[in-house]
């Protein structure tokens, strides 16, 4: 299963204190979340992430063409979806599932 952010983001949005005022479990997401399909962990047991990807970051794009493919198919996905709710299995280390608060 691919990831819906690089990991990267990930941890900066956990050190983000902006962003992690939002962190936790949102009940109208809950009903449809899915759950770990390596552990089975239960929606409500994933960690509730907030995550925001700055994809117009100056010289990101200089530093790393996107060459292989699996990696830059799952990136341009990423680019009309920008910020939301990633659920993520901590003992699977697995991006289980994404809600996305904001296109852009
Ligand atoms: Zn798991």
């Amino acid at each position: 299963m691919d990831p819906y952010f690089p990991w990267k983001v990930v941890e900066q949005s956990l050190r983000d204190p902006k962003l992690a005022q939002r962190h936790g479990l949102v009940e109208e997401y809950l009903i449809e979340a899915r759950s770990c399909p390596k552990c089975g962990a239960a929606a409500e047991q994933l960690r509730w992430i907030y995550v925001r990807e700055e994809l117009d970051l100056p010289g990101s794009v200089a530093h790393s063409p996107p060459r292989d493919g699996a990696e830059s198919s799952a990136l341009s996905a990423l680019s009309q979806c920008r910020e939301g709710y990633l659920l993520v299995c901590d003992n699977c280390h697995l991006q289980v599932d994404f809600f996305c608060e904001r296109r852009g």
